[in-house]
């Protein structure tokens, strides 16, 4: 809300089409603007095929904008990272990544943070507030658009907690979802979270079928807790719990985020915990070689012999490929330069 007008780009193809019945406008009008929206319609002026007068109407009872790109970097390896600035002149980043498979956007979901993962480039500078479904849409449109690269994956894995702001996280994945908007099938959507339990709870009740990744780090709640405040308030085995009746309500697989730190999380005895648990709850790890934070004494460990370590351990281990190492494509990296 602003001056009383709403996002228009937040609101679901329904919801849009009972406003415009509201005003007399038939159903296709709402369609047809929905069209143009999830285009990246950065005004209502641009869409032409609207008569004036609509275009009016909407100008004086909705917000639509469309975010600035603050700054932009370019990794040799195709990665393309943008710092954005929304309405409100908060800056956020985005993340697009090149494969062979094709391409994916790595969005925030919220200005900020406020979990304070130790090891985190978005800790320390806390929660500004959550974004809308309409900003997480921008951040894809338009980095698609700037890009050039056709969009055919999203991840929810940028700066800010996912599952801290599941109404609008919830009303984004619709939006994209929609066969007359993106329509990304949300096979080809990841949402990763710190492990906020009872959200996972409510998640797996909605039985989409998304990849659910979990950022876990540790196996033991003496280790997870000096990582990770979160680890206070849920410990090790709520969070499986919940991960477990995930899997059998979804019978989707979730995958367990994990960066090794030498000397922290990487002993023999951690791996073997995590194999159980992993065994468990039917997951498999994703090992992310640590990426270092200017300040922090942490220090990577070997992703590459954890992997094997927990294979041989029977447990199904990936390392995370680095892209845009060469221009700190780490999230969170950009927007703390920018802040201090
Ligand atoms: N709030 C969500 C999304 C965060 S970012 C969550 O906690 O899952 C996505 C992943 O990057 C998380 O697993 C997070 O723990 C991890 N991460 C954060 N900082 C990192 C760093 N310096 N090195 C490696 N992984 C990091």
């Amino acid at each position: 809300m602003q001056d009383g007008k709403r996002e228009i780009r937040s609101l679901l193809p329904g919801e849009l089409e009972a406003e415009f019945s509201a005003l007399g406008l038939p159903a296709y009008r709402a369609k047809q603007v929905f069209r143009w929206l999830c285009r990246g319609a950065g005004s209502f002026g641009e869409m032409t095929d609207l008569s004036k007068a609509l275009r009016d109407t909407l100008e004086e009872r909705y917000i639509l904008r469309a975010p600035e790109i603050l700054r932009k970097q370019e990794s040799r390896d195709g990665t393309v990272k943008y710092l954005w600035r929304m309405r409100d002149g908060n800056a956020v980043e985005s993340v697009v990544m090149r494969y062979r498979y094709g391409n994916t956007v790595c969005i925030s979901s919220q200005v900020g943070c406020r979990q304070g993962c130790v090891f985190c480039a978005s800790s320390g500078l806390g929660l500004v507030r959550d974004l809308s479904a309409g900003e997480m849409l921008e951040e894809v449109l338009y980095a698609e658009r700037d890009s050039g690269a056709k969009l055919t994956g999203i991840v929810l894995m940028g700066i800010g907690e996912p599952l801290e702001n599941y109404e609008n996280v919830r009303r984004f994945l619709t939006l994209v979802n929609d066969p007359q908007g993106l329509n990304i099938g949300m096979r080809h959507i990841s949402l990763s979270t710190c492990g906020l339990v009872p959200q996972i709870g409510q998640l797996a009740e909605e039985d989409l079928q998304l990849t659910l990744s979990v950022s876990l780090h540790a196996p033991d709640d003496e280790t997870r807790k000096k990582l990770m405040p979160i680890a206070r308030r849920y410990d090790v085995e709520s969070l499986m719990a919940a991960c477990g009746a995930y899997y059998e309500k979804t019978g989707r697989r979730i995958s367990f985020e994990y960066a090794p730190i030498r000397g922290v999380n990487d002993s023999p005895e951690q791996m073997e915990l995590l194999a159980q648990l992993m065994r468990r709850v039917h997951g498999h790890v994703n090992l992310i070689p640590l990426n270092r934070v200017p300040g922090s004494a942490l220090e990577p460990g070997n992703a590459r012999e954890l992997a094997k370590r927990l294979s041989a351990l029977g447990c199904n281990a990936t390392v995370r490929r680095r892209l845009g190492a060469d221009i700190d494509a780490a999230c969170g990296q950009l927007r703390r330069k920018e802040a201090t």
